[in-house]
């Protein structure tokens, strides 16, 4: 097994300095999980070069209390260093631990080719793809009681249209290998009245563009309470052929393999007998 998407900060607080014996205690605690291989993939949102390069996105959006807020939020992330933290990764993979460098990134609508042109600068072996905000409104900040009251606001047919198109145009933007937490919109317990729908196009912008999709124990100890995706649209990825890796999404060590012999059985049972590794951005097969 594989965890293929894990954070060295958590939310709220500002990036400690990283160091290779941080990232040697992830690897031996996957180790001891049955994993055999890990990747770093920090928030792109959490680098002053992002911040460069797409300066105060949020103030896009029409003034409201929602923005503010993403204003404040997107501030108080952007002090860590990309070369810092690509340098300390491999020192790490130089130190012979089975670590890859990868980045979570969102998409930020009109401006991936400027996010496109910074990744390219660094050696990245993988680089998750993520829908975490429809426009400014942050919809998976489950703990800030105005951000899912305003669920009731824009309503979950809306909500689960507008996460969908956004998903879609990211996996076409052709600048992210793997979707993360595909159906992160369910996040809070909010479905549809019909998933399949958003279900099929999820799998279907997956397979056309040619991308992997991520199989996260992160969703279960979410209040939605299952693995990413959900099984239905597991089945979908299988059924047209879509890759997977496997995650744990863990900011911090604590969740570091959380649940991994559950999602081997999840995804085993969906038929799956391989996953895809990342080496440069290139895709291998990998033994479950
Ligand atoms: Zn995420
Ligand atoms: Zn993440």
């Amino acid at each position: 097994m594989i965890d293929y998407h894990l954070h060295l900060w958590p939310h709220g607080h500002s990036a400690a300095p990283m160091s290779v014996d941080e990232i040697g205690s992830y690897c031996e605690k996957a180790n001891r999980a049955g994993i055999a291989e890990i990747a770093l993939t920090e928030h792109i949102y959490r680098f002053k070069q992002t911040k460069k390069i797409l300066g105060d996105f949020f103030l896009r959006y029409p003034e409201s209390k929602m923005r503010s807020l993403m204003f404040e939020y997107w501030h108080q992330h952007c002090g860590a260093d990309m070369d810092e933290y690509f340098s300390v990764v491999q020192a790490a993979k130089d130190a012979g631990l089975p670590v890859i460098a990868g980045l979570e990134v969102d998409y930020y609508p009109g401006e991936m080719d400027k996010v496109a042109s910074l990744m390219a600068g660094y050696p990245l072996d993988v680089a998750l793809g993520s829908v975490h905000w429809i426009d400014d409104w942050p919809f998976d900040h489950i703990s800030d009681p105005f951000v899912m009251e305003y669920w009731n606001h824009y309503g979950i047919e809306k909500a689960w249209g507008a996460y969908t198109t956004a998903l879609e145009e990211l996996a076409q933007s052709g600048v992210i290998d793997v979707l993360a937490h595909p159906d992160l919109i369910k996040v809070a317990g909010h479905f549809p009245s019909v998933p399949d729908e958003f279900f099929d196009r999820m799998a279907q912008t997956a397979a056309s563009s040619g991308i992997a999709a991520e199989v996260s124990s992160a969703g279960i100890r979410k209040p939605v309470g299952e693995a990413y995706p959900a099984p239905d649209l597991l089945s979908k990825f299988f059924e047209l052929g879509v890759p997977i890796t496997t995650a744990s999404d863990s900011h911090g060590i604590d969740h570091v393999g959380f649940r991994v012999g559950e999602i081997k059985e999840f995804i085993t049972s969906a038929g799956y007998d391989r996953l895809l590794g990342f080496k440069e951005r290139r895709p291998y097969e990998v033994e479950i």
